[in-house]
């Protein structure tokens, strides 16, 4: 997770915008919003990560400005794995600049001081006082002429930790706990529902147990299983609405929903689901992470024959992206739909879980290659993809490795046919699948 930090104004979106150019990094092809995108996986030599824009996340026209900066500096430390510090050249070297500079040094993670703004010489000439920040990683760009992008991008991805590789198959929580996420805005009900959830009926396991990697995380048995909610320290008592918890909340939540997974991200049935919603959905998506979209106060729509309708109509058309998500109905107030979103989230856990035998995955490529076969292209026999084997390599997603003759000639109408194909024969209804070519050595 890469966080970019800095005043208004220095070119955080710019630079954000700059990486994530095609011409760049490799970004997602599932995107949730494709304006104003805040949050993104992208990779670079083959390293995968997120990239973080805190200054669109946490916009606040109101707040006092050097104590936002040190706010994001402050949550950035604590989630993310390389920070970029921006500054502006054109500005020079501001006293909110030298106080982020003091706060950053109690870190031990890697942070990259980027002077923006650096289009000519004498700008390059201004930007040398900011060698006296003491930061050893400092280089001079400028986002808008894309220049010295590259190299800041190239210096990143060495300083990124080595745990997460793109092709990580292992599972990476194989204790068989399912670690659950709730986010979503601020009043839409989290609390209330974390304590809901944490109800005394289901008893909370101790922490000796060994099912806890932190104490802010709270174990519950739910139907002989153990759930662990992720991060409920920073949700769990309820009306502790004040001023700042917005901008805290969410790179908190890209941690938490890093940290799990399944998520439930949390909407009030009041209200259309907002921009923020389909940002922290599409972080979800993109980091193949389970996802429960839950319709909270519930009681407070009318019931009438149409409402369920209308309102997981309005919550695809929002995340259109994710098809496949399931829409759980809740009242955190009265308990209501409670215990049909753990059934829920235990399922879609499973769905994730299982794992197709080989023999029936060979019979089903079989049966669909021989329904439709793959189309050559321009009539050319030998421009024909073949598809000799699918195996599947891991859960939680489901992922499938094809091994094909040649993945360019894949189309993605096939992919798609070929994905359809295992939701339908094996009954993934609701998770995210992840299917992968491979050319056949
Ligand atoms: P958070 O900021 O997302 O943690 O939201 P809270 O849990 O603090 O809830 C915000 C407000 O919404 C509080 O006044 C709650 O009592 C109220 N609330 C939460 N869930 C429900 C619900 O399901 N129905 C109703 N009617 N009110 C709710």
């Amino acid at each position: 997770m890469v966080a970019i930090i800095g005043r208004p104004n220095v070119g955080k979106s710019s630079l954000f915008n700059r990486i994530l150019s095609r011409r760049h990094a490799i970004v997602s092809e599932v995107s949730g919003t494709t304006r104003d995108r805040l949050i993104a996986s992208a990779s670079w030599n083959g390293r995968q990560f997120l990239l973080i824009d805190t200054g669109g996340l946490e916009d606040d026209p109101d707040g006092h400005i050097p104590q936002r900066v040190q706010q994001q500096a402050d949550m950035a430390m604590g989630a993310a794995d390389v920070i970029i510090f921006l500054t502006d050249a054109v500005q020079g070297l501001t006293a909110t600049d030298q106080a982020v500079a003091q706060r950053l040094r109690r870190t031990d993670k890697p942070v990259m001081l980027a002077v923006n703004k650096v289009d000519n010489e004498n700008r390059e000439l201004a930007a040398a006082e900011f060698f006296q920040l003491g930061i050893s990683e400092t280089s001079f760009i400028s986002a808008y002429h894309n220049y010295g992008v590259y190299d800041l991008l190239e210096r990143m991805v060495d300083l990124l930790p080595t745990r997460e590789l793109v092709e990580q198959w292992d599972d990476d929580y194989p204790d068989g706990v399912l670690r659950l996420s709730i986010v979503g805005r601020t009043n839409v009900g989290k609390s209330l529902l974390t304590n809901a959830i944490l109800g005394e009926e289901r008893s909370i396991v101790s922490p000796e147990a060994g099912t806890t990697r932190d104490a802010l995380d709270t174990p519950i048995t739910y139907r002989d299983h153990t759930i662990t909610l992720v991060d409920t320290a920073g949700i769990r008592r309820p009306g502790q609405v004040q001023r700042g918890i917005e901008k805290y909340s969410v790179l908190r939540a890209v941690n938490a929903v890093h940290r799990s997974d399944i998520t439930l991200l949390i909407t009030d049935a009041t209200e259309l689901a907002t921009a923020q919603d389909a940002h922290i959905a599409g972080l979800a998506w993109d980091t193949n992470r389970g996802l429960i979209v839950v319709v909270n106060k519930w009681d407070l729509v009318n019931p009438n024959r149409f409402r369920t309708e209308r309102s997981l109509h309005r919550v695809h058309q929002r995340l259109h992206f994710m098809p496949y998500v399931p829409v759980s109905f809740t009242s955190a107030l009265t308990g209501e739909g409670i215990n049909e979103l753990l059934d829920t989230a235990l399922s879609l856990w499973m769905e994730r879980q299982r794992r197709v035998p080989f023999r029936d995955l060979q019979y089903l490529l079989a049966d669909a290659v021989s329904t439709h076969a793959p189309p050559s292209r321009r009539g050319n026999l030998r421009n024909r993809l073949r598809v000799r084997r699918v195996r599947q390599v891991g859960v939680n997603p489901p992922t499938f490795v094809f091994s094909v003759n040649d993945p360019k000639l894949l189309h993605f109408s096939y992919e798609r046919y070929l994905e359809n194909q295992i939701r339908e024969r094996f009954g993934f209804h609701r998770t995210h699948l992840r299917l992968v070519f491979r050319a056949e050595r």
